[in-house]
């Protein structure tokens, strides 16, 4: 009876190593699952010697989007594969970040950056060729500009989705979606935004309702980045 006991526990302790050997690939499969997620770069704008805007109080755009940023990507983090084009505070050069999502193989680029007006209409931008006459980016040739090309229909839909999102949850809003020459998305190889959600000057004083207020911005653009991925 006490041999049957002792090789009943010893199959028992044996089974993940036979597991292991007989199906190789189920120890992989959580990694399998992983890598079907789709990767989300976001990019917060600015960082470094780069302020962006810079308010007296001492507030700063680079601050303030990598803020937002941070609070998106701990909202769709379980779904989607999040990356950075920065996570902390440093300076990253323009297309250096267009780059970052090309070579990471990014599903979609989000640019964040805030608004310099007093109005806290949101605004998405999308890459739209200069009157069909590209001027390059720094350093880039002519070429650089028609790597998006394929993906404008997709990059409008995204920010068809963002702004609805925000609409949603701020009545009385009307964001905007502008065409617009912008260098870094013209290179981006996917689908590719940037987004101006409110204005840096309209952010409340006190720190902890500031952050309140940005919460529901990044639950705004959490719900856009979801309902564009649910349509693919
Ligand atoms: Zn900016």
């Amino acid at each position: 009876m006490k041999n049957k006991a002792t090789i009943f526990i010893t199959i028992l302790a044996c089974l993940p190593v036979w597991t292991t050997l007989l199906f190789p690939a189920a120890g992989s499969c959580q990694d399998r699952i992983r890598t079907t997620q789709p990767r989300v770069m976001i990019d917060p704008g600015h960082g470094g010697r780069d302020s962006g805007l810079l308010l007296p109080s001492g507030l700063s755009e680079k601050t303030v989007t990598l803020t937002l940023s941070r609070l998106v990507a701990e909202q769709i983090n379980k779904q989607y594969k999040v990356l950075f084009t920065r996570q902390d505070d440093r300076f990253i050069d323009t297309i250096a970040r267009t780059e970052a999502a090309n070579t990471q193989q990014a599903d979609l680029f989000v640019s964040i950056h805030l608004k310099a007006t007093t109005s806290n209409q949101a605004t998405v931008f999308h890459y739209k060729p200069c009157d069909n006459r590209p001027i390059p980016a720094a350093g880039k040739d002519l070429a650089w500009h028609w790597q998006h090309l394929p993906h404008e229909d997709k990059s409008r839909q995204l920010c068809k989705t963002l702004t609805q999102s925000i609409a949603s949850l701020f009545p009385g809003q009307e964001p905007q979606i502008i065409s617009a020459p912008v260098a870094m998305l013209a290179g981006c190889q996917m689908p590719a935004v940037l987004i101006e959600p409110f204005a840096l000057k309209t952010l409340p004083l006190d720190e902890s309702s500031r952050i309140v207020w940005i919460k529901k911005y990044a639950a705004a653009i959490k719900t856009g980045i979801e309902s564009y991925l649910n349509t693919l």
